[in-house]
């Protein structure tokens, strides 16, 4: 039995690993975190038997160590380390949103657990150093992000040296085909709504303006290695195929599924076994076609930004998260309009130039000044 961890069960990730454990007679349910949802996620530890949970908003975790004589209930972001280090799992899935999921993977790493990572954002941010932490623990990281675990999956029977791109596929989100004129005033609900997807809300607005995709761009070169060069983004509607790896022979393998994130959950938490996924089995006839294009990066200029703080390395893509977490929130609330979430993360970025990371230190510094300076940025364009 494979002892599990999930931080972030009450958010749409959080939710499908559930079902996915329900359905699995290999993996036992020993730890649920959130942020602040405290009555869903003690409801979720009742309905699977859980002990031992954690609430990163102090609160939320007091109303629910009030509320509930059933467990232990541990309060701040170092519950949250708690849970993980002091759980004896053998696993931690990492479904928290944003830059706060790197505390989590860095006490997973730490401990030499393996982790099931769909917070992309804290090895975009972490980086180097996360990557670095997992090899010296000898913890493995097994990415839940569909068009990565396609990746994990392709790769793994390739010898080194042989892989000269990789291809990650974007759906090109609900505004796919639209000018930077027509994006000037939409609204959040129809950035809300996800062609292909359906997902937590800031992923969904990562998607429609392909942030999304710069974020993947970041996570990608960390877990396997190739150059910015080297990777690729190809708009491809149907989410039908995930990525693609290109071989030295000539040769390109892709990895296929209609688009249901319990598969690459499953894989992550099962791995390397597999386990049964009630999904449909893929009908090619019934597709027809599959279609691709290039992104248009001018208009969605949110992926162009990633590739030049991806580049620029140390502090950037650190930058470059915070910065878009804070526009994306102000969009949602209403305060920005669509187009000025890429002007901001700009803008930021240009006021705050790469430094170089030699301590997980260094980072935090740098996403707190970059929130300050997006915050002000922000008001700027509400006043
Ligand atoms: P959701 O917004 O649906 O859920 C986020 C989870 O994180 C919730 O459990 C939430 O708790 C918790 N959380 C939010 N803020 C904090 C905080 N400051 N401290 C601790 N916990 C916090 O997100 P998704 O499930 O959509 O996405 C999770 C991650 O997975 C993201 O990194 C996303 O990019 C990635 N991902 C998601 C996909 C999807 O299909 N959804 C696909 C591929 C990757 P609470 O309920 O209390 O707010």
């Amino acid at each position: 039995m494979r002892r599990i961890v999930i931080v972030g069960s009450t958010g749409s990730i959080g939710t499908q690993a559930l079902d996915v454990i329900e359905r699995s007679d290999q993996l036992e349910l020993v730890g649920l975190a959130a942020g602040r949802s405290w009555e869903p996620l003690l409801a979720q530890a009742q309905a699977h038997g859980v002990e031992r949970i954690a609430l990163a908003d102090g609160d939320a975790a007091a109303r629910a160590s009030e509320a509930w004589t059933g467990g232990e209930v541990l309060g701040g972001a170092e519950g949250l380390v708690e849970l993980i280090t002091e759980g004896e799992c053998d696993l931690v899935l990492n479904a928290l949103v944003g830059s706060a999921g790197l505390g989590p993977t860095i006490a997973t790493l730490g401990e030499g657990i393996d982790l099931a990572l769909a917070n992309k954002e804290s090895l975009v941010v972490g980086g180097e150093l996360v990557s670095a932490l997992g090899e010296a623990t000898g913890a493995r990281i097994i990415p839940v992000d569909s068009e990565h675990s396609a990746l994990y999956q392709l790769l793994s029977s390739e010898r080194p040296g042989t892989v000269d791109r990789l291809v990650l596929t974007a759906s090109g989100g609900p505004f796919r085909g639209r000018t930077a004129a027509e994006l000037r005033s939409v609204t959040r609900e129809e950035a809300l709504a996800h062609p292909t997807w359906e997902m937590g809300g800031k992923i969904t607005i990562d998607s429609a303006t392909l942030m999304n995709k710069g974020l993947e761009l970041i996570e990608a070169h960390h877990l396997f290695g190739l150059s910015y060069d080297q990777i690729d983004v190809v708009v491809h509607p149907q989410s039908i195929i995930h990525a693609l790896i290109q071989l030295n022979d000539g040769a390109s393998l892709a990895h296929l599924g209609y688009p249901d994130m319990r598969v690459p959950i499953s894989f992550a938490l099962h791995h390397p076994e597999r386990a049964d996924v009630p999904v449909a089995p893929l009908d090619l006839v019934e597709l027809g076609a599959l279609t691709f294009e290039a992104p248009d990066t001018d208009t969605f200029a949110c992926l162009a930004l990633a590739r030049v703080a991806a580049r620029a390395g140390g502090t950037a893509p650190c930058v470059l998260n915070a910065a878009n977490e804070i526009a994306v929130h102000a969009f949602l609330e209403g305060e920005i309009g669509f187009l000025d979430i890429a002007r901001l993360i700009e803008r930021t970025l240009e006021e705050l130039p790469s430094r170089p990371v030699r301590h997980f230190s260094d980072l935090y510094e740098a996403d707190s000044e970059a929130r300050e300076i997006t915050r002000r940025l922000a008001e700027g364009v509400s006043a």
